[in-house]
């Protein structure tokens, strides 16, 4: 492993966050969540195309990446795909027509198998982030959201392939959030440039607890030794082929105690909420060797 210090990134929910943010001496932004942008128009992405609203679409989000990538600049800005459940779509407009109700959204039409089933939904997305970096903001990096199999990450590759981003040199990271591609890691790597584990959705799938429910609070852990040992699986496996490794769930905004294990696992990154950053920097200089 480098012994280079343990980067740290930011997560933002809304751009216009970014002017506020981007003094703090943060490595860029880990976790850029798509989610709100596509809240903010207000209408189900598919009743906007329907209603011939893919360039409103695009540029929404263009212009929201580009207010960040610019403000960090030349800092890079991970753009993290809409990972929507069907639950929040159906508050969109359209959506009560255009979603089927699922029992389990969580467990639901969500992530990447969304684009498997609207591919067009990612190759929007994928063209604003083109368009960003033709814009000269080449700091932009694009992640995918709740991967479960090989065979999504290989199909929405194609998609971000024909959008043109690879060719631009654009780098593509994915979420390990869910066991699958924590014990397949191996399979999943070549196919990428980075990825950030999302300790919020792969606490509940490892540990079975619904993350939303309050009565599950007491077995809520995101230090639960079975969440750490999935961590160090992922971290081993990308440091061995030279990755960076982050980790983007709130773990490390909400339990700063288990900062210094997650550097000991081998993480190359660490992205916490604005909210959190000085603390994790004095964390993170003082578990480095030889600070005391
Ligand atoms: C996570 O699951 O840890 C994560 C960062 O994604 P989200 O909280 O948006 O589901
Ligand atoms: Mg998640």
């Amino acid at each position: 492993m480098s012994e280079r210090r343990p980067k740290i990134y930011l997560n933002l929910s809304f751009p216009q966050l970014a002017a506020r943010y981007a003094h703090l001496p943060a490595d860029g932004v880990g976790l850029l969540r798509a989610e709100f942008l596509a809240l903010s128009l207000g209408v189900h992405p598919k009743q906007l195309l329907a209603e011939g609203g893919a360039e409103t679409f695009v540029r929404t989000f263009a212009e929201g990446l580009i207010e960040v990538a610019r403000q960090f600049w030349p800092r890079p800005v991970t753009y993290r795909a809409l990972d929507l459940k069907s639950n929040e779509y159906r508050g969109l407009r359209g959506g009560q027509q255009l979603e089927e109700l699922e029992e389990n959204p969580a467990l639901g039409l969500r992530g990447c198998r969304r684009y498997m089933d609207d591919p067009e939904l990612l190759r929007l997305q994928a063209c604003a982030v083109r368009r960003v970096h033709e814009a000269g903001w080449t700091n932009v990096r694009l992640m995918l959201p709740f991967v479960r199999t090989v065979s999504e990450v290989l199909a929405c590759r194609e998609i971000v392939q024909e959008e043109g981003l690879f060719e631009r040199g654009i780098p593509l990271w994915i979420m390990v959030e869910v066991p699958s591609v924590v014990f397949l890691i191996e399979r999943f790597l070549p196919l990428v440039d980075g990825v950030s584990i999302g300790t919020n959705d792969l606490t509940q799938l490892v540990l079975g607890v619904d993350r939303d429910n309050p009565r599950l609070i007491p077995l809520w852990d995101e230090g639960d030794d079975a969440v750490m040992r999935a961590i160090g699986w992922v971290a081993r496996a990308c440091r061995e082929r030279a990755l960076e490794c982050c980790v983007c769930g709130d773990a490390p905004s909400r339990r700063p105690e288990l900062i210094p294990l997650l550097l000991q696992l081998g993480l190359t990154a660490l992205s916490v909420s604005p909210e959190a950053f000085e603390r994790t920097l004095r964390i993170v200089r003082e578990s480095e060797p030889g600070s005391g």
